[in-house]
């Protein structure tokens, strides 16, 4: 699937820095442009895989991490793309390692910016919406982040004042014509504002909607209700955007997809190159796999259920293993576990107590729910 592929640029083992250009058989070229995107601890994803998209006015998907922009730049020059060459940049969600280099990209190159509805509604202030304290500096895209104090303001303050001067051009939820044969498919679920690029029946670039290797995690309903008085007047149902609900639903639409087109290239924003080898997606193989994940995980949680009723930090504990709950690992792993609780739950199989905290119902509905979807 990646058979026409020339490398222009080698990169590293985890495919930081390799350019490289993937020729389509309508002769379309796609430029990858991985750059660096390390966190820390025990979590890599490998690096961002930004896309140069070399339609009649040549367009870029996702601008990496914060401090990444001038890299990109660089990167793009290796393989013959000047910066006024750029018609425009387009974001696949609002996560900083695809949006933290915007602002310096759209600095270094003028070209416009294109986002799902809801990014330009998250990367704006609310200081009368926002909640009490620090938070007040920050876009409603943080208001629900974790991180303490510290390290916002010594690592994101910055990028996100930038970003909020930024002049968005809105993407909708329907499928829309971003060039000839090349239109937008709006996936939420891992992200609200989830975009994936379809160009023609050749290749589709997903996001972090569907990766390699790793399952990416689906975003909890609740997350709604801390942005709730920002996106209700455009969007008044939060499962329309969040949950794992919402990310079934999305990935159901990718199947829709691949059943009309089977050998359709997939081009992740994360491992496309990785531990030394190019990672093909068979995206009818992979969506089957990741629902499967999903039901497991739901069955899973049922079955510690069975034993009584659980907060979800006991869930998590008896889930996970110990060493993937080190760090942020607790954190992401308690998502995980309220998101599956969240589906549970609206399908009977599961009701919550207070909050965070669950029993079983004695159904399983959860499978001819899920099933139901393909
Ligand atoms: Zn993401
Ligand atoms: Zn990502």
């Amino acid at each position: 699937m990646l058979n026409n592929l020339t490398i222009i640029q080698n990169g590293d083992a985890s495919g930081n820095g390799m350019v490289a250009k993937i020729r389509l058989p309508s002769g379309l070229e796609i430029v990858t442009l991985p750059t660096k995107n390390f966190y820390g601890g025990h979590w890599d994803l490998g690096p961002t895989w930004n896309y140069a998209v070399m339609a009649d006015r040549p367009f870029l998907v996702d601008a990496g991490r914060f401090g990444q922009g001038r890299l990109l730049v660089d990167m793009m020059d290796t393989a013959g793309i000047k910066p006024g060459d750029l018609e425009f940049v387009l974001i696949s969600h609002s996560h900083e390692d695809h949006d933290g280099g915007l602002a310096e990209l759209v600095e270094l190159t003028e070209c416009r910016v294109k986002a799902h509805a809801v990014y330009d509604v998250l990367i704006r202030q609310y200081p009368a919406l926002a909640p009490r304290g620090y938070k007040q500096a920050f876009p409603a895209k943080c208001w629900h982040c974790n991180m303490p104090a510290s390290f916002f303001e010594k690592n994101c303050l910055g990028y996100h004042q930038v970003l909020q001067n930024l002049e968005v051009d809105c993407i909708g939820d329907k499928p829309e014509k971003i060039d000839k044969d090349i239109s937008t498919i709006h996936l939420p679920g891992h992200s609200p504002d989830s975009l994936a690029v379809v160009l023609g029946s050749e290749a589709i670039i997903v996001g972090d909607v569907v990766l390699p290797d790793i399952t990416p995690w689906p975003t909890r309903l609740e997350q709604y209700d801390e942005i709730a008085e920002v996106l209700t007047p455009i969007y008044p149902q939060a499962g329309a955007l969040f949950g794992l609900n919402c990310y079934l639903d999305s990935l159901a639409k990718l199947k829709q997809i691949v059943d009309r087109t089977p050998d359709i290239l997939v081009l992740p924003a994360h491992r496309l190159f990785y531990n030394d080898q190019w990672n093909g997606i068979q995206l009818s193989d992979r969506l089957d796999q990741l629902v499967q994940h999903h039901i497991q995980r739901c069955g899973a949680i049922l079955d510690i259920l069975a034993t009584g009723m659980k907060e979800v930090d006991e869930i998590v504990q008896l889930h996970f293993k110990e060493s993937l709950l080190e760090g942020p690992g607790r954190h992401m792993a308690a998502n995980e576990i309220v998101s599956h609780a969240e589906l549970l739950q609206a399908c009977g199989d599961l009701e919550e107590v207070e909050k965070h905290c669950y029993t079983a119902t004695g159904s399983r509905n959860f499978e001819q729910h899920i099933a139901s979807k393909s």
